[in-house]
């Protein structure tokens, strides 16, 4: 389980670039480049849509619960993978969450 944020969404774009496009060709490759370039602590989501030419890579994170979107999800599960069983939870929904445990509930 991890917190996946807007920042940390970008300071992992590199691996999660490589990890989707291990042997990259020319513009994936270019992308990668660009990327590589950038100093991923102080870049934006939006310098990741100029190159990457779309907003998936970064940006407000769904909560499977309640269906919004926020730019902090705590990850659950398995690692994102194809047909892996991931989910992610916003803040509110991990206090309901946690309000379901009988001991807690009583603190
Ligand atoms: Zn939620």
């Amino acid at each position: 389980m991890k917190l996946i944020t807007i920042r940390s969404q970008i300071l992992e774009v590199v691996t999660r670039w490589k990890g989707q496009y291990p042997k990259p060709k020319t513009d994936k490759l270019a992308t990668l480049r660009k990327l590589q370039k950038l100093d991923l602590t102080t870049a934006t989501e939006n310098d990741l849509k100029e190159i990457i030419g779309n907003s998936s890579w970064a940006g407000p994170r769904k909560c499977y619960e309640c269906q919004g979107y926020f730019d902090e999800v705590l990850q659950v599960g398995e690692e994102p993978d194809y047909e892996a069983c991931t989910t992610w939870l916003c803040k509110n929904c991990v206090e309901k969450a946690l309000k379901l445990f009988p001991v807690l509930a009583e603190v």
